[in-house]
């Protein structure tokens, strides 16, 4: 038994166990309704909907499913933006007893096609401004109907009216999908009666909720199956972890996408078990934030570095009142330490870094909001009733503390496996482990530091350089916004550093200038050798730097 010297940090026996009831996520949103029907769930732009009404609509959403022949254990995508209506689908999916399968909106139609035939999805949820792109791919898909919807349904009067003319503006048409064969508008359903919903049995530990696909950083997309219990204890952690929060009391403020595992657990699922107001944002807009912000008073704020970068570096970020924010929580990428502070002295509140991956429901680390200070540059330490280790990649041993080794993580939000893909799936999931990819260490106190991916790391001549690390510093020069460190094929040193960087607006500074600043701060041999500017660094819809298309598209020599 090695040692675990974060269990001493917690309050009383909190990091050793999580607890929650065996109640699935429909069964969460039932309660929700009938314990507190009138608190607001959900605010949209203006609009409101009380705890009873989403459970409602959602319960004729799901009786309708079930109409169309969505029996247990179907799959049924989604593919929307922050909208009320995704909250509403998500439950209605799982109210009858099928499986959400979440899609990103932006996705272009060989994705789309992609993740509708690996699951076998039977169905589809999207937007009318999406129908063609969906109706194109349907043929090659498993997909028998198309259920759709509108951004204008759930929008107060006038605004509703209005929505079409900013439409054709945005996208060049006003879309009109109609009623007929296999595709369904939702429209009228919302209001259909309920009592003909058929009730399903769903096992708490054994069936599934949602298969996410994940890609981003990593190889070919795979399915993650996350059961009821999964989802249900990773959020269970949460709430045991944010225990000065109140139930019924809080505001979260959904900018983090729903169709991620990371936006569905800190918002959809937190929200029903813990009463809190979801306000929705259907894309991240630095402008919208900052207003929503003020007049709405979140006290809870889930983001990505991204996300608290494009807002601190706003022009008049000065002029809103920020200070209802009490507690946000990074995850995805590596939060540079600037931002912390920067963040805690504009809005107050607390911003801590966290860490998880989709096979995980997501979250396994975070810092402590309050009783300890925030160990910046760390990912903090495992949540409750979650266990971590550092195996050798070259021996498979556990790692004591201060070695540089692959994290592992075990608990009862660690996926079941990949869907259909027993393969991929012992590659990760070993002796009750599962392994992560992620190259760690931790400290003596129980906090763990990501130093990389296991395969973003550069070898040059030899040297194991970990991109994070020079990002860091690139983060700390005054003009720099972004910056992200590639490997780049490198005819005598293997492979060599390279910086993409983004300035901030009206910064200047030379690669000359920046690699002078860099070689006082770094070994030589880790100092970018070549250094591109762009306006923009590509990015996963939750604000993750892709690295590996930086390092497709950057493959020139170096010096
Ligand atoms: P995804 O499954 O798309 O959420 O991606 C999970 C991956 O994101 C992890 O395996 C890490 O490589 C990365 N990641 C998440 N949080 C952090 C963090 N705080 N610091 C560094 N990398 C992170």
């Amino acid at each position: 038994e090695t040692e675990k010297p974060w269990l001493a940090l917690y309050p009383g026996e909190t990091a050793k166990n999580v607890y929650y009831k065996a109640e699935t996520l429909p069964q969460l949103l039932r309660n929700a309704a009938k314990e507190y029907p009138k608190h607001k769930a959900i605010h949209f732009m203006g609009k409101e909907l009380t705890f009873k009404q989403t459970f409602e609509k959602a319960s004729n959403l799901a009786a309708y499913l079930q109409e169309i022949g969505i029996t247990k254990g179907d799959r049924v995508a989604v593919m929307l933006p922050n909208i009320p209506q995704t909250v509403i689908s998500f439950y209605a999916i799982m109210l009858a007893g099928a499986i959400v399968v979440p899609v990103n909106p932006l996705y272009k139609e060989r994705e789309i096609e992609f993740i509708l035939n690996d699951s076998g999805a039977k169905a589809i949820i999207t937007l009318d401004i999406l129908y063609n792109r969906v109706k194109s791919v349907q043929e090659m898909t498993s997909v028998e109907q198309i259920l759709v919807t509108s951004i204008s349904e759930f929008l107060p009067f006038p605004k509703n009216l209005f929505y079409p003319f900013i439409q054709k503006k945005e996208y060049g048409y006003i879309p009109s999908v109609k009623h007929e064969g296999n595709t369904h508008l939702l429209k009228n359903i919302w209001s259909l009666p309920t009592a003909d919903l058929k009730e399903v049995s769903i096992d708490f530990e054994e069936d599934l909720a949602i298969i996410q696909y994940t890609g981003g950083t990593t190889g070919f997309p795979k399915g993650v199956m996350l059961t009821h219990q999964n989802l249900v204890a990773n959020t269970s952690m949460c709430r045991q972890w944010l225990y000065k929060l109140e139930k019924g009391k809080e505001k979260l403020l959904a900018i983090m996408p729903l169709f991620h595992v990371y936006g569905m657990m800190t918002v959809l699922v937190l929200s029903v078990m813990e009463i809190y107001q979801m306000i929705l944002l259907p894309k991240f807009d630095a402008t919208t934030a900052l207003k929503t912000i003020e007049k709405q008073k979140p006290t809870v704020f889930p983001g990505a570095p991204t996300i608290y970068i494009g807002l601190l570096n706003h022009p008049d970020i000065n002029k809103y009142d920020l200070s209802s924010i009490d507690a946000a929580i990074s995850g995805s990428a590596p939060l540079p330490k600037e931002i912390i502070d920067r963040f805690e002295e504009k809005t107050g509140g607390k911003l801590v870094e966290g860490y998880g991956l989709t096979e995980a429901s997501p979250v396994t680390h975070v810092n402590f909001v309050w009783d300890h200070e925030i160990v910046k540059g760390s990912i903090g330490v495992p949540w409750p009733g979650t266990d971590a280790a550092v195996f050798s990649p070259e021996t498979g041993e556990e790692l004591p503390h201060g070695e540089i080794g692959e994290l592992a993580v075990k608990g009862p939000q660690v996926m079941k496996g990949y869907w259909n893909n027993p393969d991929e799936t012992e590659l990760v999931l070993k002796d009750g482990w599962l392994y992560t990819g992620d190259l760690c260490y931790m400290d003596e106190r129980g906090y763990f530091y990501i130093v990389d991916r296991k395969k973003d790391t550069i070898i040059a001549s030899g040297f194991n350089i970990y991109p994070r690390e020079v990002e860091e510093v690139l983060y700390e020069h005054p003009a720099v916004q972004e910056a992200a460190v590639v490997g780049v094929k490198d005819s005598y040193r293997g492979e060599t550093v390279k910086a993409f960087i983004v300035l901030k607006e009206g910064a200047q500074t030379s690669e000359d200038e920046l690699n002078k600043y860099m070689r006082e701060r770094i070994a030589s041999f880790k100092v970018p050798r070549i250094y591109e500017f762009r306006k923009e660094l590509p990015k996963s819809a939750i604000g993750k730097i892709l690295r590996r298309e930086l390092k497709e598209n950057g493959t020139e020599e170096g010096r």
